[in-house]
């Protein structure tokens, strides 16, 4: 079978691999339909994230059919489609039971390295998921590929930043890069019913997709404090989200939070340093929130919404291309030519 395999900084090529096969009882395999590209992705690719080994598959975002699954596994048929979230979890632990499902010892990250599980990803025409049961959701008829993948991971965070930061009706929210995460942040506020979600990003075509997503975009200029003063009454944000993962995006997100306000953090972040010192964020009363999306937490709400046509996540992507051309996919996200890809094996 052929696959996306990192070989190391900046290197990425589509190989011949041999075909996973069932290695534990719950164990289903998954022949992939479509795989996206996440921004984490990129980090990894660049050689950012500890601990990867070269011959790693990426891939985290997937769906597909389920063409085997292990005499343990209950819920799930080989024809069925599914998607997958982003890691596993055995759903049965006082984590698990708790809703932290990110801290089941079960927990393996798909396609990310030694350090989350060592689990090669899903950028591949077939790939091995474990506690299929748990880590695999059906896809409810009616909905596409696109409609459904992204609740495994991207749509699944966004969601969860927003539960996370407390959403009250009538706050204001600013969500700081308008990249795919940014998209679907702007998207999944509106259920909360703010008073108004403002928007940021240098790149005018996606502070326009976010306004088409109902937020009220933020000129990108010297001083968008300033700017965001002027629309919203003289205040700034009582939320603020950042989606870029950047020092960049971490000091406007700092100037825009009112006092007293919260910070959500939702990009990625590697080593990237505070914008202000511990004194001022405690002088200003600002509550520091990562988030961590919950998938499994959310997962079924979010294709429900997505069933009722409450929320558009196939609107993020900019294109979908065949697997084999994933390095060059890669080439041009780095590149910023291009925002959310999906491959087609
Ligand atoms: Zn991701
Ligand atoms: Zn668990």
């Amino acid at each position: 079978m052929r696959a996306v395999v990192w070989h190391g900084p900046d290197q990425v090529r589509v190989d011949e691999r041999p075909e996973p096969t069932l290695e534990q009882p719950d164990d289903a395999i998954l022949r992939v339909t479509t795989s996206a590209i996440c921004g984490s992705d990129l980090h990894l690719v660049r050689g950012r994230l500890p601990r990867v080994r070269p011959g790693t598959v990426i891939g985290h975002e997937f769906c597909g059919e389920v063409v085997a699954v292990g005499e343990g596994v209950r819920r799930h048929r080989p024809g069925d489609r599914a998607v997958a979230a982003m890691h596993t979890a055995c759903g049965r632990c006082p984590s698990c039971l708790a809703g932290q499902h990110a801290r089941c010892p079960d927990y393996a990250m798909f396609g990310c390295g030694e350090l989350f599980g060592d689990l090669d990803g899903g950028q591949a025409e077939l790939v091995r998921v474990p506690l299929a049961d748990m880590t695999l959701a059906p896809i409810p008829s009616g909905l596409d590929d696109a409609d459904a993948l992204f609740v495994g991971d991207i749509l699944a965070t966004a969601y969860t930043a927003c539960v996370d930061a407390g959403i009250a009706p009538g706050e204001t929210a600013a969500v700081v890069g308008c990249g795919p995460v940014g998209q679907l942040l702007v998207e999944c506020l509106q259920l909360f019913a703010p008073a108004a979600v403002f928007a940021i990003d240098p790149v005018a075509e996606r502070l326009a997709q976010a306004a088409g997503r109902g937020a009220v975009p933020l000129p990108a200029g010297d001083d968008p404090r300033a700017a965001l003063r002027a629309l919203n009454r003289g205040r700034r944000a009582d939320c603020v989200l950042e989606a870029v993962g950047s020092a960049g995006g971490l000091e406007t997100a700092w100037r825009l939070v009112e006092t007293g306000g919260r910070v959500v953090l939702v990009g990625l972040l590697v080593d990237e340093p505070f914008p202000e010192s511990a004194g001022q964020t405690w002088l200003r009363a600002l509550t520091v929130r990562p988030v961590l999306g919950r998938p499994y937490a959310h997962r079924d709400t979010l294709l429900r919404l997505i069933q009722q046509g409450r929320l558009h996540p196939a609107g993020v992507v900019s294109e979908t291309v065949p697997l084999a051309d994933a390095p060059d996919a890669y080439r041009r996200l780095q590149a910023r030519l291009t925002t959310k890809v999906l491959l087609r094996p």
